[in-house]
């Protein structure tokens, strides 16, 4: 008896864990060279011939267009690593594939899924508890948090600068969006401008607009502003014009235009009366207007989008007013500087707070399109780790140290586990040495031999790192040199990765519809 569609495809049992499996792996394995400090880019071009280059776990997976299912999951495990924490996308999608193709393993031993998924849920509670243990009894200070920062973006490719330099920018940004109650992440910006060399790549204390003035005359700088959001439509409503009027004279035509003139020109006199300096309007200025407020010195911005509008109003303390009648002192917002700035055909607009602004803008340069793109997302990931660092307060060694710490312990727990489910406790460890062990081959050295360095050196030191620092690379304490990981990235990345191996493993059935 046939119950399913006969165009429908099916594959059960070890044929269905096996396809599955390898396709997870396939994904893991791809963006393994990536990883850490001496991890290469890849580039991908896509059918339309666009171009990416990047060093990032879920940019690489995401642009992949990767269709099979399983293989989805894994890159599903990156897209929340990257959504939950921001950064450790790639170590969380080779920990899930490994731990699939230890899965693997334990299935041709005739060990049943059901058994590896409980030894990987044991692993996985005992992984979390080894993360608590390696968190750094410090305060997070900035100088902690710019090493989290510089860990997080080293060996990306972040153009004439420094991975040093740009964490020193993100802290302090990050540090303007800060306080008792925690990090304001999405009050900084990063805005991207293609042009100048990435060292020009600024802390901008304010917030930065794709818009220009509405006249060439307009004052480019304005200092100390007063500030009206407008919504208002500054020029000859069309319902006059549109309506019929006999003219039979000059007399007649001019009287109209003057009478054009003096509306328009009213409407300036009263945002001039209302002392206001700066205006962001979300409507349209008449030329005419926009040339009365430029002789009086006042800078206009017209057409302005509901999103910009609303920064602005965050940023500078303004309301939104609807009629010209109602512009009053009490609405108006304030900038330390309101500036105006051309780069090759585009104008930007800064609107800036001084040290005491509470939204900034962490303004991106670089010489092409693909420095500018991978500097941004270098960027996001240190504003994420150093976000998530400062109001966590949890840093743990970076390097691989924390790895070999976690993949330790869990041996040494799995020892008193009975039952097969011991042989999958175990193969979560194995799994776990994949981070340390691609470490070493990112940077040339043998991976065998390096983990048995890495613990020997854990287990007489405490903490036993594989360390890039400028040229060399050595077995040390990655604290020593300011290697760092915020604990939530090393948490997530083995929980997600746990949750998706465990998934896939439990699949014996696929049945896929034409
Ligand atoms: P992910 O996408 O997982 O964040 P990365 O390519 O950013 O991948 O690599 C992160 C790993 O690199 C972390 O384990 C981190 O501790 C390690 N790392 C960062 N800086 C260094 C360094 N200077 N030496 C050795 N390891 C480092
Ligand atoms: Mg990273």
């Amino acid at each position: 008896m046939f119950i399913l569609n006969e165009d429908s495809q099916r594959t059960e049992g070890r044929d269905a864990q096996s396809s599955n499996i390898m396709a997870g792996k396939a994904v893991a394995e791809s963006v393994r060279t990536t990883l850490g400090p001496r991890g290469m880019d890849k580039m991908l071009v896509d059918s339309g011939g666009e171009v990416v280059i990047t060093n990032d776990g879920a940019t690489i997976l995401e642009e992949m267009d990767i269709e099979h299912p399983a293989a989805q999951m894994i890159v599903e495990v990156s897209e929340t690593q990257e959504a939950e924490v921001g950064d450790g996308t790639t170590t969380a999608a080779v920990i899930a594939g490994n731990l699939l193709a230890e899965a693997e393993d334990l299935l041709e031993q005739d060990v049943h899924a059901t058994t590896i998924v409980e030894g990987y849920h044991e692993a996985a509670r005992i992984a979390l508890d080894a993360i608590e243990d390696q968190v750094l009894d410090v305060e997070v200070d900035d100088e902690l948090l710019a090493q989290v920062g510089k860990s997080s973006m080293t060996g990306k490719g972040t153009g004439g600068l420094t991975p040093a330099e740009l964490a020193e920018t993100v802290v302090t940004a990050i540090g303007h969006v800060a306080d008792d109650d925690g990090v304001r992440r999405d009050d900084v910006s990063v805005y991207t401008q293609v042009g100048a060399s990435s060292s020009a790549t600024e802390l901008v204390e304010g917030i930065v607009l794709d818009e220009e003035p509405a006249h060439d005359a307009m004052p480019s700088t304005v200092e100390d502003a007063d500030i009206a959001i407008l919504d208002v439509a500054l020029e000859i409503q069309t319902g006059e014009i549109d309506a019929e009027y006999a003219i039979d004279s000059i007399d007649q035509l001019n009287a109209a235009l003057d009478a054009e003139e003096s509306e328009l020109r009213g409407y300036a006199e009263e945002i001039v009366d209302s002392g206001v300096d700066v205006v962001f309007n979300t409507d349209d200025v008449d030329d005419r207007v926009a040339s009365f407020l430029a002789n009086e010195g006042v800078l206009v911005f017209e057409g302005l989008g509901n999103s910009d509008t609303r920064k602005i109003a965050s940023a500078t303390g303004a309301r939104r007013v609807g009629a010209l009648e109602d512009l009053d002192t009490e609405d108006f917002g304030h900038a330390d500087r309101i500036r105006t700035d051309s780069y090759g055909d585009d104008d930007l607009a800064f609107v800036e707070g001084g040290a005491a602004a509470e939204a900034v803008t962490v303004f991106v340069r670089g010489g092409t399109d693909h420095i500018v793109d991978e500097l941004e997302r270098a960027v996001g990931d240190a504003l994420d780790v150093v976000a998530t660092a400062r109001e966590s307060g949890e840093v743990v060694p970076g390097a691989g140290a924390s790895e070999i710490a976690i993949a330790d312990r869990i041996r040494a727990k799995a020892a008193g586990i009975e039952g097969r489910s011991q042989l999958a406790v175990n193969a979560f460890a194995d799994a776990i040495d994949v981070i340390p062990r691609t470490l070493a081959s990112n940077t040339g050295r043998d991976p065998i031999d390096t983990l048995v360095d890495l613990r020997a050196e854990h287990e007489s030191e405490g903490r036993a790192g594989l360390v890039t620092d400028g040229e060399t690379v050595t077995i040390a304490d990655p604290v020593e040199h300011g290697v760092v990981d915020p604990a939530d990235v090393k948490r997530e990345a083995i929980e997600s990765a746990a949750e998706a191996a465990t998934m896939i493993a439990r699949i014996d059935d696929v049945i896929a519809a034409e």
